[in-house]
């Protein structure tokens, strides 16, 4: 069988460089990632950056970038197929060699002409192999094309692991160009050298290339290759049915970073777009690696669910070491434009704030008073906490806690609950008119934490500031 027999699983992961590593590529990764290392095989890395028009230095770098961030290592590679030109003519000198492809003398106009008779026949656009068996002298003046002679009569019959058997009509197939007049090799071409010289086993990759493989099997089959299994990937949509893209916000990988994911709950998520295990939602990595299966990947699209991925990432970042999200909080504060290096520690904003937050730029947002003056108070939790009167509990508890030593959530819980006892109040009504005038809205963490982080001159001059807005009030009123 020409089926690859090898136990070895080797698969590859081929980004085309013309745009940053968006969610549907980084999914395609993680399928491969995981297949590799379920089998213990090997991913490869291969830049697909032959078009020299549309590949970008920045955008090889925004893949790498992404796929470090996510966690997906490779083990050979990165392979730049612009570096690797020699190698693709000699396989073209092969196959016109063996009479397995020709050179192709016809000019635009005549390709135009042969379209438009075909068209007005009714029949579909094709090129119609004039140059299969050309023996004349060439024409001057036309650099030829290199084409690949396809099969005329047959079928190709991919067993895809995902979408089962499709059967492919040779006759629907014409003679691919594999070299342009510039003697540079086009993508399918390039794709079937590299799979085969690299010894792919396994070809994952999204379901728009399932039209390649036909042609990509017949080359491969020409060049006396071991065929690669193939498993197509379903397209990921959006929630509005589309295929998903810019329009529906972030689909860059490194976007998500910029908003304040873990990579662990992006990776988390898209483990999930077409594939499931039970009703499991959180796997470690190590779970997935064991558990992932791309044969039982859906055939049908999978949609893409921002709330979902915001849930995960809430799971993450109350799992994670508050430390080890302290280096990432200051990053999104320093986006914020906050500065940070005198204020508390950055791991227990963490510790007091992971509980809410769906994201670390939403712990960012919300820890700003922590660092810095808030510029003015929520306006309905003034209206609601900051009344005429409260200037009297205020007073009431900044004497104790002006001498309060140390500084501490317990000891700043027991002053505030005698000051609370003196007035004959209950806590809440005492901590919710202190919460606002400390931190200018009306919620926060536990009381005692966050007069514990935002430190004793903060919460004093914070008192302070909330007394005068009160009697400023009182006095306009
Ligand atoms: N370079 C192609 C792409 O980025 C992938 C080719 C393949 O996986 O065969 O869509």
């Amino acid at each position: 069988a020409p089926w690859r027999s090898s136990m070895i699983v080797r698969t590859r992961f081929a980004p085309s460089p013309t745009g940053y590593l968006h969610v549907g590529g980084a999914r395609t990764a993680l399928f491969a990632w995981l297949y590799a290392r379920h089998h213990g095989g090997q991913l490869i890395l291969r830049i697909e950056d032959t078009d020299r028009e549309r590949s970008t230095a920045a955008s090889i770098d925004a893949i790498l970038d992404g796929l470090a961030w996510l966690g997906l290592d490779y083990d050979e590679g990165p392979f730049y197929q612009s570096e690797r030109f020699e190698r693709y003519r000699e396989y073209a000198t092969r196959l016109l060699d063996e009479g397995l492809a020709y050179r192709c003398y016809c000019t635009r106009e005549e390709l135009e002409h042969m379209r438009v008779e075909q068209r007005a026949r009714g029949d579909k656009p094709r090129y119609d192999g004039r140059h299969r068996n050309f023996k004349g002298t060439p024409p001057k003046g036309v650099d030829p094309v290199i084409r690949f002679k396809n099969p005329l009569e047959g079928e190709v019959v991919v067993d895809d692991i995902i979408r089962g058997r499709m059967a492919f009509a040779n006759s629907e197939l014409d003679d691919l160009v594999i070299v342009r007049p510039d003697g540079t090799p086009t993508y399918n071409f390039t794709v079937v050298v590299d799979d085969l010289e690299m010894e792919i086993s396994h070809v994952i990759r999204g379901d728009d290339h399932i039209n390649n493989t036909p042609r990509q099997i017949n080359i491969l089959r020409a060049l006396g290759a071991q065929l690669p299994r193939y498993a197509h990937l379903p397209m990921i949509l959006a929630p509005d049915g589309q295929r998903l893209s810019k329009r529906h916000g972030a689909v860059n990988v490194m976007q998500f970073r910029a908003q304040g994911y873990l990579p662990d709950a992006l990776v988390n998520y898209l483990v999930r777009l077409g594939w499931s295990h039970g009703d499991q939602e959180i796997f470690s990595r190590a779970e997935m690696i064991e558990l992932f299966e791309v044969a039982q990947v859906n055939r049908a699209a999978a949609a893409f669910d921002i709330e979902k991925l915001q849930w995960l990432n809430q799971h993450y970042i109350k799992a994670a070491e508050p430390v080890a999200l302290a280096p990432l909080l200051g990053e999104q504060l320093d986006a914020l434009g906050v500065e940070h290096r005198e204020g508390p520690a950055l791991a227990e904003v963490v510790r007091v704030l992971r509980e809410r937050a769906k994201t670390l730029h939403e712990m960012a947002q919300n820890s700003v008073y922590f660092f810095r003056e808030f510029e003015h108070y929520d306006e309905p939790a003034a209206k609601k906490f900051l009344k005429p009167g409260v200037d009297e509990i205020f007073r009431k508890l900044r004497e104790p806690l002006a001498v309060l030593e140390p500084w501490s959530a317990a000891a700043i819980h027991e002053t505030i609950a005698a000051a609370a006892e003196d007035m004959g109040l209950k806590l809440g009504k005492v901590a919710q008119p202190l919460r606002v005038a400390v931190s200018g809205r009306s919620f926060s963490p536990p009381i005692d934490e966050t007069l514990a982080l935002v430190g004793k001159e903060r919460t004093l001059a914070r008192l302070d500031r909330a007394t005068a807005y009160v009697n400023q009030k009182n006095y306009q009123a």
